[in-house]
Formats: structure tokens, sequence, C-alpha cells
């Protein structure tokens, strides 16, 4: 039987993954505590001289992606990773690192790559983590870098400012990138019918934390797949334009 959510994002799941938690734990980088996954300069300079070539080519005349080791796996990505950027009108760079102690992903301001829009971070140990899955390994990795694609967003927009106020954790920041990732699920789907979007909604449940009196709570489990779904249905069903789920999407998560 299809539960509630599986039903709405249109597909059966038999996904079980229990990962660590993503851009949830807390962690330290260059003895600063990082909270959410957005990154400030001086931590996010140290991860960027822990990411390495070689890139992948997307036409041969550029260096856009990092290479995984698995080609398909790559240019699979690198195809979702240009969707990304067309849907959320951002140009960041992308690169693996080194996150031996603590698998995680990331998005910063930093630009690599000529790429104006920042840099999204994505941890070796995280991608063999997800790659491990039986099902839909490569849609797991692209939810986690939809999220950080949304944080980039927030930075290009400053919405990171307006939805987080004086709030005490990153909670509504982090939730409103999962809106993002879900509404890019959307319109993913809306031109693959066969995408398995609800596999968005399940890599963030398994991210969701419930420290909700720590500084790092980014939501719980059912928080962030619901925001996924918020996200979803913008995209998909409702077909909004992304000003128009932005705006959404800052009501959405100042009421939680
Ligand atoms: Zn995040």
């Amino acid at each position: 039987m299809l539960t509630r959510r599986e039903t709405i994002l249109g597909g059966a799941l038999t996904i079980l993954w229990c990962g660590h938690a993503t851009c949830a734990h807390a962690q330290t980088i260059g003895g600063r505590e990082v909270k959410g996954c957005m990154l400030a300069e001086p931590s996010a300079d140290i991860l960027l001289n822990r990411s390495a070539p070689p890139w992948l080519s997307m036409s041969g005349a550029e260096e856009m992606f990092p290479k995984s080791g698995d080609p398909q796996f790559d240019f699979a990505l690198a195809h979702s990773l240009s969707a990304m950027s067309e849907t959320f009108q951002i140009l960041p760079g992308f690169c693996y690192f080194d996150d031996s102690d603590g698998m995680n992903a990331y998005a910063t301001n930093r630009v690599r790559l000529n790429r104006g829009d920042g840099t999204v971070l994505f941890g070796k140990g995280l991608l063999r983590r997800l790659m491990s899955q039986k099902e839909n390994p490569d849609v797991s990795v692209a939810a986690v870098c939809a999220h950080e694609f949304g944080h980039i967003m927030q930075y290009k927009r400053g919405l990171d400012k307006v939805v987080r106020g004086d709030s005490p954790t990153v909670k509504r920041v982090e939730l409103q990138a999962d809106y993002f990732a879900g509404y890019f699920a959307g319109v993913r789907k809306i031109s693959r019918p066969q995408y398995p979007a609800a596999v968005y909604a399940l890599t963030q449940h398994n991210f969701g934390d419930n420290m909700v009196n720590s500084p790092q709570h980014h939501g719980t489990p059912q928080e962030r797949a619901d925001a996924i779904i918020q996200g979803f249905e913008a995209g998909f069903r409702q077909r909004k334009p992304l000003d128009e789920a932005i705006n959404i999407s800052v009501n959405y998560v100042r009421r939680l």
C-alpha cells in the first residue's frame, strides 16, 4: 500500500535507507562550528582546498563537473546539475571533497571555475554512501544536490536572511532549501513523467533530525519530507513559475 507521501509524488517506493544525516549533525571545520550547510568563507576555503579534479567536460571544450569514476553516473549527474542551474537561474561550481571526518554536502558563495554563483561541495564519502543504494542511487545524489543548489539560490537572492529572521535555528533556511529541491523534482517530472520524485522526499526524510532545540536543527524527518512535497506540488501540479514558488516558500517556512 502506498503512503500518502508516495501517492502524492507518484510512485511506489521500496528504498529503505537509514543514512547518516547530511548537513544535520554538528560539524566543526577548522575549529569553527558549522550550522546548516551554508558555509562561510574560512570553512569553505578549507574544504575547497580538499577538493580535486579531474573534472567532467560536457562538450570537451570546458571543464564543468568533477568525475566520480562512474562515466554513466557522471553523465546523468551533469545533466541533472545543468537542469538545476536552469530551473533555479543560478550558475554555481560543483566539486567533490574529502569528507572522511563526517559525510556531508555544503553550499558556499565562494566562487570556483569562474561560476559566479558560488560552489556546491559534495563529500566523496556521502557520494559513496548514496551510490551504494540498490534503487535510484543517482536520484538520491540529485536530491542532495538540488537542496544545495537551493542554498545557492538563497545566497543569490538574499533569501536565507529573509526566512531565518531571528530564529535560533537554521531550520527555516534548511526547509526552504528542501522546498526548492522538491520544486526541482516537480519541474523535472513534467518533462520526464517516469522521474522518481518520491526519492527526494525519502532522502531528505532520512536526513531529518529531532534535535529541535539545537541551533543545528534542520527540521524533523516529517517536516523535511513535507517541505519537499510542498515544493513538488508547486512545481509539478500547480506549475508555478520560479518567482511565485519562491514567494510561496517564504510564507511556508515562516509559518513553521
Ligand atoms: Zn542545507
